[in-house]
Protein backbone atom coordinates (compact mmCIF):
# COMPACT_ATOMS: atom_id res chain seq x y z
CA UNK A 1 0.00 0.00 0.00
CA UNK A 2 1.52 3.00 -1.51
CA UNK A 3 -0.70 5.52 0.43
CA UNK A 4 0.23 3.74 4.28
CA UNK A 5 4.36 3.88 3.14
CA UNK A 6 4.03 7.78 1.94
CA UNK A 7 2.18 7.92 5.56
CA UNK A 8 4.68 6.23 7.70
CA UNK A 9 7.66 8.41 5.69
CA UNK A 10 6.09 11.44 6.38
CA UNK A 11 4.60 11.32 9.51
CA UNK A 12 5.99 8.47 11.77
CA UNK A 13 8.48 9.00 14.13
CA UNK A 14 11.49 6.63 14.37
CA UNK A 15 12.29 6.40 18.67
CA UNK A 16 14.81 4.06 17.99
CA UNK A 17 16.28 1.13 15.52
CA UNK A 18 13.61 -1.12 17.16
CA UNK A 19 10.04 1.27 17.42
CA UNK A 20 8.29 3.11 15.33
CA UNK A 21 5.84 5.75 16.97
CA UNK A 22 2.61 5.76 14.73
CA UNK A 23 0.59 8.27 16.99
CA UNK A 24 0.93 11.46 15.39
CA UNK A 25 -0.23 10.41 11.86
CA UNK A 26 -3.11 12.89 10.33
CA UNK A 27 -6.33 10.87 8.10
CA UNK A 28 -5.90 10.44 4.33
CA UNK A 29 -9.41 12.30 4.01
CA UNK A 30 -9.36 15.91 2.47
CA UNK A 31 -10.11 17.14 6.34
CA UNK A 32 -7.06 19.19 7.96
CA UNK A 33 -8.00 18.72 11.36
CA UNK A 34 -5.31 16.53 12.88
CA UNK A 35 -5.70 12.44 13.84
CA UNK A 36 -4.56 11.63 17.12
CA UNK A 37 -4.06 8.35 16.69
CA UNK A 38 -3.64 6.80 13.36
CA UNK A 39 -5.46 3.86 13.83
CA UNK A 40 -8.38 5.97 15.53
CA UNK A 41 -8.64 7.71 11.74
CA UNK A 42 -11.82 7.11 10.15
CA UNK A 43 -10.69 7.50 6.77
CA UNK A 44 -7.38 5.39 7.18
CA UNK A 45 -9.38 2.58 8.91
CA UNK A 46 -11.41 2.22 5.71
CA UNK A 47 -8.96 1.96 3.65
CA UNK A 48 -7.01 -0.59 5.69
CA UNK A 49 -10.50 -2.35 6.52
CA UNK A 50 -10.51 -2.54 2.57
CA UNK A 51 -7.28 -3.67 2.08
CA UNK A 52 -7.67 -6.59 4.56
CA UNK A 53 -11.13 -7.20 3.37
CA UNK A 54 -9.85 -7.65 -0.05
CA UNK A 55 -6.68 -9.98 0.46
CA UNK A 56 -9.06 -12.34 2.71
CA UNK A 57 -12.50 -12.22 0.65
CA UNK A 58 -12.08 -15.82 -0.35
CA UNK A 59 -10.46 -17.40 2.78
CA UNK A 60 -13.92 -18.34 4.35
CA UNK A 61 -13.56 -16.23 7.39
CA UNK A 62 -15.92 -16.59 10.11
CA UNK A 63 -14.55 -14.54 13.01
CA UNK A 64 -12.01 -11.96 12.85
CA UNK A 65 -9.73 -12.01 16.63
CA UNK A 66 -7.18 -9.04 17.42
CA UNK A 67 -5.99 -7.76 20.83
CA UNK A 68 -7.04 -4.69 22.53
CA UNK A 69 -6.23 -2.21 22.21
CA UNK A 70 -4.82 -0.76 19.21
CA UNK A 71 -5.64 -3.62 17.28
CA UNK A 72 -9.42 -3.32 17.68
CA UNK A 73 -10.35 -0.81 14.78
CA UNK A 74 -8.47 -2.32 11.95
CA UNK A 75 -10.24 -5.82 13.26
CA UNK A 76 -13.37 -3.72 13.37
CA UNK A 77 -13.37 -1.94 10.11
CA UNK A 78 -12.40 -5.47 8.30
CA UNK A 79 -15.03 -7.27 10.24
CA UNK A 80 -17.51 -5.04 8.95
CA UNK A 81 -16.38 -5.85 5.60
CA UNK A 82 -16.26 -9.15 5.78
CA UNK A 83 -19.46 -9.44 7.64
CA UNK A 84 -17.89 -11.52 10.37
CA UNK A 85 -18.21 -10.93 14.21
CA UNK A 86 -14.72 -9.50 15.75
CA UNK A 87 -13.59 -10.61 18.96
CA UNK A 88 -10.65 -8.81 21.01
CA UNK A 89 -8.83 -10.46 23.87
CA UNK A 90 -8.68 -9.08 26.88
CA UNK A 91 -5.56 -7.61 28.82
CA UNK A 92 -7.13 -7.35 31.62
CA UNK A 93 -9.59 -9.91 33.50
CA UNK A 94 -12.67 -8.19 33.77
CA UNK A 95 -15.42 -8.41 35.99
CA UNK A 96 -17.70 -10.04 33.59
CA UNK A 97 -15.44 -12.93 32.25
CA UNK A 98 -16.14 -15.22 34.95
CA UNK A 99 -16.19 -18.84 32.98
CA UNK A 100 -13.01 -20.71 32.12
CA UNK A 101 -11.01 -18.46 29.40
CA UNK A 102 -8.94 -19.39 26.88
CA UNK A 103 -5.98 -17.37 27.53
CA UNK A 104 -1.97 -17.33 26.57
CA UNK A 105 1.09 -14.84 28.29
CA UNK A 106 2.12 -12.39 26.31
CA UNK A 107 5.30 -10.54 26.36
CA UNK A 108 4.54 -6.50 25.45
CA UNK A 109 7.48 -5.43 23.24
CA UNK A 110 6.65 -1.72 24.29
CA UNK A 111 5.88 -2.00 27.58
CA UNK A 112 8.54 -4.85 28.46
CA UNK A 113 5.82 -6.37 30.67
CA UNK A 114 4.36 -9.75 30.68
CA UNK A 115 0.65 -10.36 30.90
CA UNK A 116 -1.96 -12.71 30.15
CA UNK A 117 -4.51 -12.40 27.14
CA UNK A 118 -8.07 -13.81 27.38
CA UNK A 119 -11.03 -14.86 25.22
CA UNK A 120 -14.36 -16.19 26.43
CA UNK A 121 -14.83 -19.76 25.19
CA UNK A 122 -18.25 -19.11 23.73
CA UNK A 123 -17.25 -16.63 21.53
CA UNK A 124 -14.90 -19.32 19.12
CA UNK A 125 -15.82 -22.61 18.07
CA UNK A 126 -14.00 -25.75 16.60
CA UNK A 127 -16.29 -24.88 12.97
CA UNK A 128 -14.39 -20.91 12.88
CA UNK A 129 -11.99 -20.02 10.22
CA UNK A 130 -10.31 -16.84 12.23
CA UNK A 131 -8.02 -14.16 10.31
CA UNK A 132 -6.09 -12.60 13.10
CA UNK A 133 -5.57 -8.88 12.76
CA UNK A 134 -2.86 -6.54 14.75
CA UNK A 135 -1.69 -3.02 14.29
CA UNK A 136 2.30 -4.19 14.31
CA UNK A 137 3.90 -7.48 13.68
CA UNK A 138 7.39 -6.86 16.29
CA UNK A 139 8.59 -10.59 17.62
CA UNK A 140 5.31 -12.31 17.15
CA UNK A 141 4.22 -12.43 21.00
CA UNK A 142 0.88 -11.12 20.46
CA UNK A 143 0.14 -13.07 17.38
CA UNK A 144 1.43 -16.52 19.45
CA UNK A 145 -0.63 -15.92 22.15
CA UNK A 146 -3.95 -15.66 20.06
CA UNK A 147 -3.00 -18.64 18.05
CA UNK A 148 -2.72 -20.28 21.25
CA UNK A 149 -5.65 -18.90 22.46
CA UNK A 150 -7.84 -19.94 18.87
CA UNK A 151 -5.96 -23.29 18.39
CA UNK A 152 -7.13 -24.06 22.30
CA UNK A 153 -10.97 -23.39 20.75
CA UNK A 154 -10.25 -25.63 18.10
CA UNK A 155 -10.57 -23.26 15.63
CA UNK A 156 -8.41 -22.83 12.67
CA UNK A 157 -5.88 -19.81 11.82
CA UNK A 158 -6.88 -18.78 8.33
CA UNK A 159 -4.03 -16.34 8.32
CA UNK A 160 -2.61 -12.97 10.14
CA UNK A 161 -3.63 -9.45 8.84
CA UNK A 162 -0.72 -6.71 10.06
CA UNK A 163 -0.77 -2.92 9.83
CA UNK A 164 2.74 -2.49 9.99
CA UNK A 165 5.33 -5.32 10.17
CA UNK A 166 8.60 -4.82 11.29
CA UNK A 167 10.38 -7.46 9.28
CA UNK A 168 13.87 -7.04 10.83
CA UNK A 169 12.62 -8.37 14.28
CA UNK A 170 11.54 -12.35 14.24
CA UNK A 171 7.86 -12.13 14.29
CA UNK A 172 7.40 -12.57 10.47
CA UNK A 173 9.51 -15.25 10.01
CA UNK A 174 8.69 -17.45 12.81
CA UNK A 175 5.03 -17.23 11.53
CA UNK A 176 6.44 -18.15 7.95
CA UNK A 177 7.97 -21.08 9.38
CA UNK A 178 5.10 -22.27 10.97
CA UNK A 179 3.34 -22.27 7.56
CA UNK A 180 0.69 -19.11 8.15
CA UNK A 181 -0.45 -16.97 5.84
CA UNK A 182 0.46 -13.48 6.94
CA UNK A 183 -0.63 -10.00 4.81
CA UNK A 184 1.39 -6.97 5.59
CA UNK A 185 0.25 -3.55 4.53
CA UNK A 186 3.35 -2.01 5.26
CA UNK A 187 6.56 -4.03 5.70
CA UNK A 188 9.85 -2.28 7.25
CA UNK A 189 12.96 -3.49 6.51
CA UNK A 190 14.89 -0.91 8.67
CA UNK A 191 14.40 1.93 10.74
CA UNK A 192 18.28 2.38 11.12
CA UNK A 193 19.44 6.27 11.66
CA UNK A 194 15.99 7.26 11.56
CA UNK A 195 15.20 6.36 8.37
CA UNK A 196 12.34 4.47 7.20
CA UNK A 197 12.75 1.89 4.57
CA UNK A 198 10.18 -0.36 3.42
CA UNK A 199 10.32 -4.20 1.48
CA UNK A 200 8.38 -3.18 -1.53
P1 LIG B 1 5.06 -8.38 19.09
O1 LIG B 1 4.15 -9.11 20.04
O2 LIG B 1 4.93 -8.83 17.67
O3 LIG B 1 6.49 -8.37 19.56
O4 LIG B 1 4.61 -6.86 19.13
C1 LIG B 1 3.37 -6.50 18.63
C2 LIG B 1 2.62 -5.62 19.59
O5 LIG B 1 3.48 -4.66 20.20
C3 LIG B 1 1.57 -4.85 18.82
O6 LIG B 1 0.31 -5.26 19.30
C4 LIG B 1 1.84 -3.39 19.11
O7 LIG B 1 0.85 -2.87 19.96
C5 LIG B 1 3.16 -3.34 19.84
N1 LIG B 1 4.29 -2.85 19.01
C6 LIG B 1 5.35 -3.57 18.58
N2 LIG B 1 6.24 -2.80 17.94
C7 LIG B 1 5.72 -1.55 17.92
C8 LIG B 1 6.20 -0.29 17.40
O8 LIG B 1 7.27 -0.16 16.78
N3 LIG B 1 5.38 0.77 17.58
C9 LIG B 1 4.18 0.69 18.23
N4 LIG B 1 3.46 1.80 18.35
N5 LIG B 1 3.71 -0.48 18.76
C10 LIG B 1 4.48 -1.58 18.60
Amino acid sequence: MEALHQKIREQGIVLSDQVLKASTFRTWSESTKPCSRIFWCNASMKLIGDEFAARFTDSGITKIVTIEASGIAPAIMTGLNLGVPVIFARKQQSLTLTENLLSATVYSFTKKTESTVAISPRHLTSSDRVLIIDDFLANGKASQALISIIKQAGATVAGLGIVIEKSFQGGRAELDSQGYRVESLARVKSLTGGVVTFIE
